[in-house]
Order: C-alpha cells, then sequence, then structure tokens
C-alpha cells in the first residue's frame, strides 16, 4: 500500500491530548513497527531528492543535496538519526532550552499558551553547511519555522524540512515559506 495508507492505518488519534479539543495523533506505533518505520525513514530521506530547490543544491548523483540532518527534541530525535544514517550524513539536536552544555543560539517561539525556547550548539552548524530538517508532525510550524532561524543564525543552508504528517489546517506550510516542506502524510 502507498505509505501515507500506511502511516494513516498505523498512526493512532487521541482526543482531548496534550487538553480537551486537541486531537493528538501518535505516531509512537508508526516507529514501533519495523517494516513502516523503515519505509517512513526511507521516504523521509528521498522525498528531497525530488525536489527542485534542493537538486540546485546537489553536486551529483550520490550527493543527498544536505550535508547534515537536524533533528528537533524529542519525536524528531528518532527519525533525524534514522535519516542521517540512510543519507550518509551526521545528525545535529535541537533542544529545549537548558539541555546542551556548550554555547548554543536560542530561539523563543510562541505555543498556544505561552513560549518556549529551542537551542543548538554554536559549532554544530557550519556556515555554508546544508541542513535537512526532520520533525514528526507540523502544525503551526512555530517549532520548525524556529528551528530553521537557529541554522540560518549559524549560516548553515535550511535544504528542506521533512516531516511525517502535516496537518494543513494550521497554515505550518505557508508560514515557513520560502523554504520547502516535504510530508508523508497529509491530513
Ligand atoms: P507546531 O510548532 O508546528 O505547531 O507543532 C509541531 C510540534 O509539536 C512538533 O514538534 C510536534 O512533535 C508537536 N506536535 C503538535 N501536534 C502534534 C500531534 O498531533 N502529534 C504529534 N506527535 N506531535 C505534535
Amino acid at each position: 500500500p502507498p505509505l501515507d495508507e500506511l502511516v494513516a492505518a498505523v498512526a493512532v488519534d487521541i482526543p482531548d491530548f496534550p487538553e480537551p479539543g486537541v486531537v493528538f495523533r501518535d505516531l509512537t506505533p508508526v516507529f514501533a513497527d519495523a517494516g513502516v518505520f523503515r519505509r517512513v525513514v526511507e521516504a523521509l530521506a528521498g522525498s528531497v531528492l525530488e525536489d527542485p530547490r534542493v537538486g540546485a543544491l546537489r553536486t551529483g548523483p550520490d550527493d543527498p543535496g544536505f550535508d547534515v540532518v537536524v533533528g528537533v527534541e524529542a519525536r524528531g530525535f528518532l527519525l533525524a538519526a534514522a535519516v542521517a544514517l540512510v543519507a550518509g550524513t551526521g545528525v545535529v539536536p535541537v533542544r529545549k532550552a537548558g539541555k546542551l552544555p556548550r554555547a548554543t543560539v536560542a530561539a523563543e517561539y510562541a505555543l498556544e499558551y505561552g513560549t518556549a525556547v529551542l537551542e543548538l550548539h554554536t559549532d554544530s552548524v557550519r556556515p555554508g553547511q546544508r541542513v535537512l530538517l526532520v520533525d514528526d508532525v507540523l502544525a503551526t510550524g512555530g517549532t520548525l519555522e524556529a528551528a530553521a532561524g537557529l541554522v540560518e543564525r549559524l549560516g548553515g543552508v535550511v535544504s528542506a524540512l521533512s516531516v511525517v504528517v502535516e496537518l494543513p489546517a494550521l497554515g505550518g506550510r505557508e508560514r515557513l515559506r520560502p523554504h520547502t516542506v516535504h510530508a508523508l502524510w497529509t491530513t
């Protein structure tokens, strides 16, 4: 079956989590299923290959168009490490405030209630380095917007953003322009 149907069949909708009125898409069963996880990881790594913006960054057929995969805490970590291994790159974490031990750049971003802070080690992305940003779900886009901003503050080039699930009603894709978003399942 097509990958979006597989993911839709294995993911679980949790009503009223983390608060009343929100339907949370739980992807942990997608990660736990060996066959689906492998296809998801390969698709996240491969989806950018057909992206013309990434194509312009590629130096040859064996170059995926990114030098490193950046994953967003915490579910993004599960995906980013696997994508990096498949693509033959390293992996770099964007973490919540106070977790990274060395010098960081930090970005505050809005949550539904209040704000949160994401951090990136200043030496973990070098100027001109091409970055694939990975997370599990794109909702409003605030998280990936903050993460992309950190990469760019260090001089990195965002090749593309890849997520498993996009919730298009929340407008994340538009908010993240001009970056390109690749989603395996849009719902
Ligand atoms: P955004 O910043 O785009 O509004 O929210 C995306 C962030 O919140 C991602 O890091 C994602 O992990 C988390 N998130 C928001 N909604 C959901 C959801 O329904 N399911 C999961 N698994 N994560 C979500």
